[in-house]
């Protein structure tokens, strides 16, 4: 009995020595994503008209904006912000959006120690993909 499943014990390791390797060198290497993959948000602040209905397509209340009028009396967006520990990732609110300026992607990297900084500030990320984009080209 004790000789059986050395045995069996044996052949796994020796299976998984020899077998394909299953280790993932994260974060070193980066996974490949399924196309599918939803993980985050994104908004391109310029597209945005500050109709509100993202935030009334939310199930959980995850969107606040603010807007103001300009010069013309055409509104504005003020502050946009994402309480991303609520969020589901559901995609309600990017099919309500009539400009698509709200979109889901794929940046899987969103982990915080705090939970206020789950809190997104959707504007201050939008300038600072912009900066990295820019310094990358
Ligand atoms: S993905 Fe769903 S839960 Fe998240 S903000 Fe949009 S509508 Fe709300
Ligand atoms: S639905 Fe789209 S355009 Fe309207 S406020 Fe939301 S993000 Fe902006």
């Amino acid at each position: 009995m004790f000789g059986k499943g050395l045995l069996k014990g044996l052949s796994i390791t020796i299976k998984r020595l020899y077998g394909p390797n299953l280790t993932e060198y994260y974060p070193e290497v980066k996974p490949v994503l399924p196309s599918r993959t939803r993980s985050s948000m994104v908004l391109e602040p310029e597209k945005c008209i500050a109709c509100g209905l993202c935030v009334h397509a939310c199930p959980n209340q995850v969107i606040s904006l603010t807007s103001e009028k300009d010069e013309k009396n055409k509104k504005v967006l003020k502050t946009y912000e994402m309480n991303m520990g609520r969020c589901l990732l559901c995609g309600l609110c990017t099919e309500a959006c009539p400009t698509k300026a709200l979109k889901l992607c794929q940046v899987y990297e969103n982990a915080v120690y705090h939970r206020e900084e789950l809190i997104w500030d959707m504007m201050a990320r939008s300038r600072q993909t912009n900066r990295s984009s820019r310094k990358e080209d």
